[in-house]
């Protein structure tokens, strides 16, 4: 079962060699939190190996950002999943909001990768989540259930998958959802993955996403059914991330010691 706690950063496009700097002083940082949450980073691919030597050792993981639809061949400029595993991976982001933008990536597309990254022994993290005319027009639990219907994979491919919860318009922007409005989303993703996979869908990790930082974290990760985050902005400096995963851990302390 995956930790239920889990603080994964996107790197997106940003990340030089000089920036390993940063994973190692988050893996000296965080080392003693992380048998009790999940650490991820998910750096650019030019990094990934380099960074995967960093965190595991220390007990972390690292991701894939996206792949390919395809196992392997004549797609230059793309990389598989096969290889983000090979490069040491242990998750991918599938389906983010900028590539569906970006890259026109349809449900349908962000189903196959994940199938594909499943069956290569990766743990996809599906992004999901609505605009804000979605959301302004009252829609956004229906936007992200459809999603949810298309992109996520059959429930005989198994559950071992992530979901992002991830609003486009919090997106680097500075802007939240209420805590209610997160609460309400989260609750409609469990029912969803409930329905879809049965009692297996109780213990699928959501994380939620979009401008989560060291002074929001804790409310934030605190909220019913917010099992960890994934974070942009706000993973790129050990710093900040670091007190970001020191909020999860604050918050899964208190589920724990409330479950016993
Ligand atoms: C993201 O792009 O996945 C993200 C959550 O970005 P930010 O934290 O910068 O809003």
């Amino acid at each position: 079962m995956r930790p239920q706690m889990i603080l994964a950063g996107n790197w997106k496009m940003n990340g030089l060699t000089a920036d390993l700097e940063e994973v190692t002083r988050l893996a000296a940082t965080t080392a003693e939190m992380a048998g009790e949450v999940g650490i991820v980073i998910c750096p650019p691919a030019t990094l990934l190996s380099r960074v995967s030597d960093v965190l595991k050792p220390a007990g972390m993981a690292s991701g894939g950002q996206n792949c390919h639809i395809a196992v392997k061949g004549a797609h230059t400029g793309d990389i598989s999943a096969q290889m983000l595993k090979d490069a040491g991976a242990t998750y991918v982001i599938i389906g983010h909001s900028e590539r569906r933008t970006d890259h026109g990536e349809t449900d349908g597309r962000v189903r196959t990768k994940a199938e594909l990254t499943m069956s290569e022994g990766l743990v996809p993290i599906i992004c999901v989540g609505e605009t804000l005319k979605e959301r302004e027009n009252g829609v956004a639990i229906t936007v992200v259930e459809h999603q949810l219907t298309g992109s996520v994979p059959a429930a005989d491919k198994g559950a071992d998958i992530v979901i992002a919860y991830e609003p486009v318009w919090a997106i680097g922007t500075g802007r939240v959802p209420t805590n209610q409005d997160i609460a309400d989303m989260h609750k409609a993703i469990r029912t969803w993955l409930e329905a879809h996979y049965g009692s297996k869908g109780s213990d699928i990790a959501i994380l939620y996403g979009g401008s989560l930082k060291p002074d929001n974290a804790d409310e934030i990760l605190a909220v019913e059914n917010v099992n960890g985050g994934l974070v942009g902005g706000a993973s790129l400096k050990a710093e900040d991330f670091s007190k970001i995963i020191a909020a999860g851990q604050r918050v899964q302390t208190i589920r724990r010691a409330a479950a016993t």
